[in-house]
């Protein structure tokens, strides 16, 4: 049977500070392009956070342990990110409530959690060319791949690959929501920094999948 334990979610957030890490310099320099050039500096503030507290957590269930993170990240990380992946990350791990371990169908409730919290948060929607444009439509195909009865394995690769194209997609846009709505049209031909690393955590996460 296909299950998530909690090692495999405490290695996937161990992986995503080691890569947020590796990636700080080109998500800020996406960031300096529409934004103000602080987007990977911001995530490897909380990560670095997030790695140092980890050990605390041990013992605490699934639910807890991502509480904790979302917590961290909403606390330690400036600008319009932080709460947003803090949000992510605390409604996240509802889902696992007193569990140890979720089956597949749970760990596609905790990326529907996360997902309509960041929504919830940002009142963005797809086509503003933000992070929802690859959380909402990853999602959205993990759900479809799900009903179609594909292997977890399978619709762990469709949802990764939604999202890249996902990203891909913001590159066109005129930004809608935060700092790169004021540029306007001039927005447009850049990739959207929370778009590239939202795209990074899901990969973290299939990267990591044991079934
Ligand atoms: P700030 O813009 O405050 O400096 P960051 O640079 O850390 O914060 O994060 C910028 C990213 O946050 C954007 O690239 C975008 O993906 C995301 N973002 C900004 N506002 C929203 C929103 N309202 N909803 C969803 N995502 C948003
Ligand atoms: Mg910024
Ligand atoms: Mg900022």
């Amino acid at each position: 049977d296909c299950v998530m334990d909690k090692e495999y979610f405490f290695n996937v957030i161990e992986k995503i500070a080691e890569l947020v890490e590796e990636k700080r310099d080109y998500l800020t320099e996406l960031d300096a392009a529409i934004g103000d050039a602080d987007h990977g500096f911001n995530l490897s503030i909380g990560f670095r956070e997030v790695s140092k507290k980890m050990p605390e957590w041990k013992d605490k269930d699934i639910k807890g342990f991502f509480k904790s993170v979302g917590m961290t990240l909403l606390s330690k990380v400036g600008g319009a990110s932080g709460p947003l992946y803090g949000s992510f990350f605390m409604k996240f791990g509802e889902p696992a409530d007193g569990k140890e371990e979720v089956t597949f169908e749970e760990l596609f409730q905790m990326f529907k959690q996360g997902v309509e919290a960041v929504e919830f948060r940002g009142k963005a929607s797809v086509g503003e060319k933000t992070m929802v444009d690859v959380l909402r439509p990853a999602v959205d195909e993990f759900e479809k791949a799900m009903k179609e009865n594909l292997a977890p394995k399978e619709i762990m690769e469709a949802f990764i690959d939604t999202a890249r194209k996902g990203a891909e997609s913001t590159i066109d846009m005129i930004a809608k929501k935060g700092r790169a709505m004021r540029l306007g049209e001039r927005s447009i031909g850049h990739l959207d920094p929370g778009a590239a690393s939202s795209t990074m955590i899901l990969e973290v996460f299939a990267d990591c999948f044991p079934c």
